[in-house]
């Protein structure tokens, strides 16, 4: 059997109802592939629904229509712990406002994760969590509360609480957003390296700038996908192919 694309979305379509009438639709019959180990940017003006279609592919919120097929499995017949399992082991997130506990330090937010970890083992989460610090180079800030880190290096916390269970993709949305550019641009090495060392990082972001860091950009305009760089390659190759 072929191997499944590790997202596929056919017709997602996503509406929040403030009430029983008044029925907001956000994304529509959005159909995408992501394949493992990509670098995606998914940009787009503020409120075109980076965010929802984010947190629907991170399994942090749900579709109203169409279906979202992760690793081959529909999240619609997935259970509740099948679900668990994938958010605490497999998704990480990182948020433009960092989304830390502000008065635990850079260590107890970077084993934050592991705490209800299902297969990472006590004995080992201390030196896991101190790797991950290292590798976003807050070594010398373990023990420093998050409140008292400048943004950038709260946002490498976050970067290390995100990449500590080594999961498969790691969300980032609008993490540049709160930085200067010389912290933001470290924001970008650091997911850059994270992509080269074999994660999926999907990238959200209104700035064609941090977009550009990603290998592929999916431009979103009104909940719909507007282009697709993957698209385009393809083009070009087939256009090639006929020209040889
Ligand atoms: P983006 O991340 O591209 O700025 P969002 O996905 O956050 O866009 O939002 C897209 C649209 O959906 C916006 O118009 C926003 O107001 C609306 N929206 C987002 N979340 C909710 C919600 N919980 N309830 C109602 N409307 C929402
Ligand atoms: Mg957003």
């Amino acid at each position: 059997m072929a191997k499944q694309p590790l997202i596929l979305t056919k017709d997602l379509s996503k509406s929040y109802f403030s009430s029983a009438v008044i029925e907001t639709a956000v994304l529509h019959d959005v159909d995408l592939i992501i394949e493992d180990g990509e670098f995606v940017s998914i940009m787009g003006p503020s409120g075109s629904g980076k965010s929802t279609l984010m947190h629907i592919l991170g399994f942090l919120d749900t579709a109203t229509k169409g279906t979202y097929t992760y690793k081959g499995r529909k999240m619609r017949d997935m259970k509740e712990d099948e679900l668990a399992l994938i958010r605490a082991t497999e998704v990480s997130f990182v948020f433009q406002s960092f989304n830390l506990l502000s008065r635990a330090t850079v260590l107890e937010n970077t084993l934050l994760p592991l705490l209800y970890h299902p297969t990472i083992p006590p004995g080992e989460r201390e030196e896991r969590a101190r790797k991950a610090i290292d590798s976003v180079g807050l070594s010398h800030r373990a023990d420093y509360k998050t409140n008292q880190l400048s943004g950038g290096e709260q946002q490498r916390t976050a970067i290390s609480r995100a990449l500590v269970t080594k999961p498969e993709i790691i969300f980032a949305d609008e993490p540049t957003g709160n930085l200067d550019s010389k912290s933001g641009q470290q924001v970008m090495s650091i997911l850059q390296r994270l992509h080269k060392d074999g994660h999926t990082v999907i990238l959200v972001t209104h700035e064609r700038k941090t977009a550009e860091h990603a290998e592929r950009i999916i431009h979103i305009m009104d909940g719909e996908i507007d282009s697709d760089s993957r698209d385009f390659k393809r083009v070009i190759a087939r256009k090639e192919a006929t020209l040889r």
